[in-house]
């Protein structure tokens, strides 16, 4: 579903200049599940904001179902986002000052789909979760775990093809973590492609496949070690 080919980026900030992906080789079909480890620093999320089109490579290609990122104007990456990838980040990142649903909502909004489906298809959403009950709370009113499910149902709410989830787990405790990952292996299941970027062996271990990243450069890919 996704191909990274020598993929460079490179931050300039200042006079320093810091190169955090030094030629990234990476495949991922559709349906894997992988985990990114690797510690502070090595370039986990700049490689996440690549996957998720949220910015692009200084240098080399990355293809996301047979397009080629790079040559995207702001306006078709903003659509490749929306219409194909649901994030999940460890600071859950919902606005504060709407209700569960009207978060879970809001990429639906975007993608131009009428009130009444955007509800129904937001209550599915968070039912999937385990949230009915939850559903007009705002997020300072949801626990850390309450707050994140709500966070995966807005990722899973536009049906998409693949979910990026960096650290989900990183502000939860061990229960929220279960929970998190639980959901995570059903969306698996239903034939999505999840990438999940954690530096924790134990979250990676729900993973098919782990890949390492040190210093911008991806060592060895663990076979498939499953619980
Ligand atoms: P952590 O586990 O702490 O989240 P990470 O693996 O996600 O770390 P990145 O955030 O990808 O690491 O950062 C990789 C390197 O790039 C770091 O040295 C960081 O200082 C630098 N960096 C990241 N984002 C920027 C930016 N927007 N501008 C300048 N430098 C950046
Ligand atoms: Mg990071």
């Amino acid at each position: 579903v996704l191909h990274l080919d020598g993929v460079r980026k490179s931050y300039q900030t200042g006079t320093l200049h810091v190169d955090a992906l030094r030629g990234i080789d990476l495949g991922i079909d559709e349906g894997d599940y992988v985990a990114i480890m690797g510690p502070s620093g090595s370039g986990k999320s700049t490689l996440m904001n690549i996957l998720g089109c949220l910015d692009t490579p200084t240098s080399g290609t990355y293809r996301l179902v047979g397009v080629d990122v790079g040559e995207l104007s702001e306006n078709e990456l903003a659509e490749v986002r929306n219409r194909l990838i649901g994030f999940v980040f460890q600071q859950f990142n919902l606005l504060a000052h709407l209700t569960a649903l009207r978060n879970v909502e809001l990429p639906l909004a975007y993608a131009g789909v009428p009130g009444d489906e955007r509800r129904r298809r937001a209550l599915a959403a968070l039912g999937r979760v385990g949230l009915s009950d939850r559903v007009d709370h705002r997020p300072r009113e949801l626990s850390g775990g309450q707050q994140q499910r709500v966070a995966i149902a807005r990722a899973l709410v536009t049906d998409p093809a693949l979910i990026l989830a960096d650290e989900p787990t990183g502000n939860l405790d061990s229960r929220s973590t279960r929970d998190v990952l639980a959901l995570l292996e059903e969306l698996h299941d239903q034939g999505r492609t999840i990438v999940l970027i954690t530096h924790e062996e134990e979250v990676a271990r729900a993973a098919q496949r782990v890949v390492r990243i040190h210093d911008g450069e991806l060592r060895v890919t663990a076979p498939a070690v499953r619980r």
